[in-house]
């Protein structure tokens, strides 16, 4: 039997992490050809936020292009990536079978947190993406239990990716340079979170807005954090598969689950 694709977390940064060289520009474009192709990616991102789980069953999802104030030519991209209706249902009858309801969204396109990272991971565009939202209403112990119902996916050669931000406090981002040093308070932040992941403390993890240093300042709406529990709840032990730091506040942190 071949290995199992990993269930990833990563962090997708600003729309520019796709113009501009960096580390993470890098460790993504890279990222994908380093693993077995997949038959398909569910792609949970924190730009889809709704109260109860949501699956994008679009056949041809067209771009949204949820960002202001930059660059044209990211205004002007595409990733003509398709949908996959049947996987969309298959996942909602996953999460039905776990007790949660998923809604279909019949015509929703994809948004940067997907197509941002997958653009670097899959330039080609030619395999077939679904779209999953986060409820940030919702605890993460709810996402690790998405996470859990799709385990049986990656069996069949699906990549679970979960896009948002390893630390995302926006105050602190707007006005300083790409290349700024961490903030303490981000920097804490991220080490907690990188040795929670490496010694697979799910138990602090589910619990981060107690057991995280300054989770609230790193993460003043969890939108950006929850999907890590997704990739968690899919996957066995974890390890940190990137670290770098952008804008002083956001860390590009990115992690694997066996
Ligand atoms: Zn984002």
């Amino acid at each position: 039997m071949k290995p199992l694709l990993p269930a990833l977390f990563i962090s997708h940064g600003a729309p520019t992490l796709l113009t501009e060289q960096g580390p993470t520009h890098a460790f993504l474009a890279k990222l994908g050809s380093e693993m077995e192709r997949p038959q398909a990616i569910v792609c949970i991102s924190a730009h889809w936020n709704t109260s109860a789980p949501m699956v994008n069953a679009a056949s041809r999802p067209d771009l949204i292009y949820d960002f202001g104030g930059f660059p044209d030519e990211l205004y002007r991209m595409t990733y003509p990536a398709p949908g996959d209706p049947a996987l969309a249902e298959r996942i909602a009858l996953l999460l039905k079978d776990q007790g949660m309801e998923a809604g279909r969204e019949p015509a929703r396109g994809f948004d940067h947190g997907a197509w941002v990272p997958l653009k670097l991971m899959y330039p080609g565009a030619d395999i077939p993406v679904v779209e999953l939202s986060v409820q940030p209403r919702q605890t993460p112990a709810h996402h690790a239990a998405i996470g859990a119902a799709l385990r049986p996916l990656r069996e069949q050669g699906v990549l679970i990716l979960a896009s948002g931000s390893a630390t995302h406090n926006l105050k602190d981002f707007f006005g300083r340079a790409v290349d700024s040093p961490p903030l303490d308070y981000a920097r804490e932040f991220d080490d907690w979170l990188c040795n929670a992941v490496g010694t697979d403390d799910r138990e602090s993890l589910l619990d981060y807005q107690e057991k995280g240093p300054h989770a609230l300042v790193n993460h003043p709406t969890p939108e950006h954090f929850l999907p890590l529990f997704v990739a968690m709840g899919a996957g066995g032990k974890g390890k940190v598969a990137h670290r770098a730091f952008t804008y002083g506040a956001i860390s590009m942190a990115a992690f694997a689950w066996e």
